[in-house]
């Protein structure tokens, strides 16, 4: 059976296009949500959405979110994302060999790279039949892990976020409550122990405390009752939707700093940390690393420029933060608003 593809308008978005091919079980939608700045880029993600309405909604708003990234980290990248629907166990090297030829036919609007379920297999099989994808560790000229870069523009967020808290730049004696030492959380937390700051961690992997406890001397809590301690910044780096009503009132902290996607569990707790002088460092603008290291690649692949360009965050924080104050305004609606200011001119 051929691929089936169909275009569906939805307003604000380029192109939103389903597709299908039940010979390989792949079921997948890609929206394209702004060109303006340059290709769209953002991951594939892989899970086995319910129903084709929750497919939807989640890459309408995961290609706009990338848009929004893209332009607030400067670069000449637009937002998109795909999603395919299928169970982890059921996919195969012919189904994203089939999902290479649907992105093959939209001429390279759409750049493709890894997303959740989605591992460097799968973007090899990708590549077989399309040129459009990025991000594949190991084939020569890959940006490689971003990890290393994301923990750099998250360290950047920080010293931006602190001295705007405290006048001062400096880390020594600042104590972070971290949560999730995996990929950029650890690296993340190397840095604030070099420049002299005390960590206080959690995790659900035990091998990794133990390591953090002798490496970092971190303080290892539980993972619950890391919302709860005195510290001065709280760094949430594993999962999202980790600032909540639930959480929310333990926090004791000045800021937040971290590299998980999409920490506020709804708006209401970004008006909430404001109204509490907690300072929020946006996370699309603090974890712009992956997708500036995607860029790079495009561009042709420098590690150094990529960490260079995931250190510009500095700046781009600190004109958040200041924009905020002036405005009377939470940093994450401001953080919108900068980032519409360059996709919409
Ligand atoms: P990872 O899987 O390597 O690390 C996550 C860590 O969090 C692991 O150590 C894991 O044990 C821990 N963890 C998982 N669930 C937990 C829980 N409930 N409580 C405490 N700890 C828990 O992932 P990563 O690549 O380091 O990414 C971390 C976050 O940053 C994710 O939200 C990811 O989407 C986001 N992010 C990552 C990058 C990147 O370059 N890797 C870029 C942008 C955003």
């Amino acid at each position: 059976m051929a691929l089936k593809a169909e275009k569906l308008k939805v307003d604000g978005y380029e192109t939103v296009l389903t597709a299908e091919d039940s010979s390989v079980g792949l079921k997948a939608i890609i929206a394209i949500h702004n060109t303006h700045l340059g290709p769209s880029c953002g991951g594939i993600r892989l899970l086995p959405y319910r129903t084709q309405s929750e497919a939807l909604e989640d890459v309408l708003r995961l290609s706009k979110g990338m848009s929004y990234k893209s332009s607030l980290a400067g670069l000449g990248f637009g937002g998109g994302k795909a999603v395919i629907i299928s169970e982890v166990s059921k996919k195969t090297p012919e189904l994203f060999a089939r999902f290479g030829e649907l992105l093959e036919t939209l001429k390279g609007r759409y750049i493709a790279a890894k997303d959740m379920n989605v591992s460097t297999e799968d973007l090899m099989a990708v590549k077989t039949t399309t040129s459009h994808v990025l991000g594949i560790e190991g084939v020569p000229g890959s940006s490689g892990d971003p990890s290393p870069v994301t923990a750099v523009g998250c360290f950047e967020a920080l010293r931006a976020t602190w001295e705007l808290v405290t006048g001062k730049p400096d880390l020594r004696g600042v104590t972070v409550a971290l949560q999730g030492l995996g990929h950029v959380g650890w690296d993340y937390a190397v840095r604030i122990r070099e420049a002299g700051g005390k960590l206080i961690v959690s995790d659900i992997n035990e091998p990794i405390l133990a390591k953090a406890r002798t490496e970092l001397r971190a303080t290892v809590v539980d993972n619950n009752a890391i919302y709860g301690v005195e510290c001065d910044v709280f760094a949430p780096c594993a999962r999202g939707a980790i600032i909540n009503p639930e959480t929310l009132p333990r926090l004791k902290c000045r800021a937040i700093v971290g590299c998980a996607n999409n920490q506020l569990a709804t708006p209401a707790e970004g008006q909430t940390l404001w109204k509490k002088g907690i300072v929020y460092a946006p996370d699309y603008v603090v974890n712009a690393g992956g997708i500036i290291n995607i860029f790079v690649e495009y561009e042709g692949y420098n590690r150094a420029k990529a960490i260079q360009k995931a250190s510009a965050i500095y700046d781009t924080v600190k004109t958040i933060l200041r924009r905020a104050e002036k405005e009377k305004t939470p940093p994450f609606l401001i953080a919108d608003k900068m980032a519409e200011e360059r996709l919409y001119g």
